[in-house]
Formats: C-alpha cells, structure tokens, sequence
C-alpha cells in the first residue's frame, strides 16, 4: 500500500497563503473604528452578556481554516468563555451551547 499523503482535517481549498491574507485582514480590521465600535457596545455575539470591552475578542463566525473571510459579516466580539466553548466543542454541541441563552431569554 501507498502512503497516504497528509491531509488537514479541515482546510478545503483554502491554501497556506489564503489564510495568512485573511489573518492580515482580520488585524486590519481590527484596528477599525468599527470594531472598535462594536467592542465598546459590550456585548458577546454568541451569549448575548455585558462584558468590558477588554474581555471581548474577535472570532470568525465561520473560521478562516475553514474558508471563513475577515469581512465585518463575518467577525463578531466574542467572550472567553464563548471562545473556548466554540473551539472546543463540536458543531452539535456548539449548537446546543447557544440555545441555552436563546431559551433564557
Ligand atoms: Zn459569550
């Protein structure tokens, strides 16, 4: 049997250079009043809760690995808590994460 050449579980077509433009565009864009804006709203996209601005950071909805852009529809200020919860979970749990705050309102 042939050796199977090493795959990346979750890089479609998305090549090494690809993510390192979208990693730039996600710094410039956080360098923008824009966000800058959205962090001094103070409030996590996924748990809907206050945080000070300094507690929040920028998570791709969809991650740039998997073909996610650095485009303000697709970065949202984001908790700790909600950042750890969204790398490591799984998509169904992650799913099930976020409707625990949908059902409390
Ligand atoms: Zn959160």
């Amino acid at each position: 049997m042939k050796k199977k050449k090493h795959i990346q579980p979750f890089a479609y077509d998305l090549g090494e250079d690809d993510q390192k433009r979208e990693r730039h565009k996600a710094r410039m864009l956080r360098e923008s009043q824009w966000w800058k804006r959205r962090l001094a709203k103070g409030v996590c996209h996924y748990c809907g809760r206050p945080f000070p601005p300094k507690d929040l950071t920028m998570d791709h909805i969809v991650p740039i690995s998997r073909g996610g852009q650095s485009t303000k529809g697709n970065v949202a200020p984001c908790c700790k808590e909600c950042n750890n919860a969204k790398k490591q979970l799984l998509p169904m749990e992650w799913e099930q994460y976020l409707q625990q705050f949908n059902e409390e309102g």
